[in-house]
């Protein structure tokens, strides 16, 4: 397992994941920003974050969480580490995003298990 992309072709993968996506995710106004560096784990063994969602959400809007940026970042290793091509890159890259704007419309993580979209490998 495990891929080396290149970073503009990695961000040309994002995009591609982002128009894949169906219309009701494709939010305005939220940066989806690409992490080359950091390789944070999950707590279980060789599982990494492939992406976050910071900033408040739908339902959840007190002026703390709202002061956050709101951004979805993309951890580009974790996602390369979970892939063997960048066929797999890209469909990881969709479930991710649509995964990570889930909970910028204020879905929980059951309520995004519901719907299919979780990251467990
Ligand atoms: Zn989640």
């Amino acid at each position: 397992m495990g891929v080396n992309i290149e970073p503009e072709r990695f961000e040309q993968l994002v995009q591609r994941a982002f128009d894949a996506l169906p219309k009701s995710l494709q939010l305005e106004n939220l940066p989806i920003l690409i992490d080359e560096e950091q390789l944070k784990p999950t707590g279980k063994p060789n599982e990494f974050i492939a992406g976050e969602y910071f900033g408040c959400t739908h339902k959840n809007l007190g002026w703390h969480e709202c002061a956050v940026a709101k951004r979805v970042v993309v951890y580009k290793k974790a996602v390369e580490l979970g892939a063997h091509n960048e066929k797999e890159v890209l469909a990881s890259l969709v479930t991710l995003l649509a995964h990570e704007i889930g909970h910028a419309l204020g879905f929980d993580e059951q309520k995004l298990r519901e719907l299919g979209v979780t990251l467990v490998p």
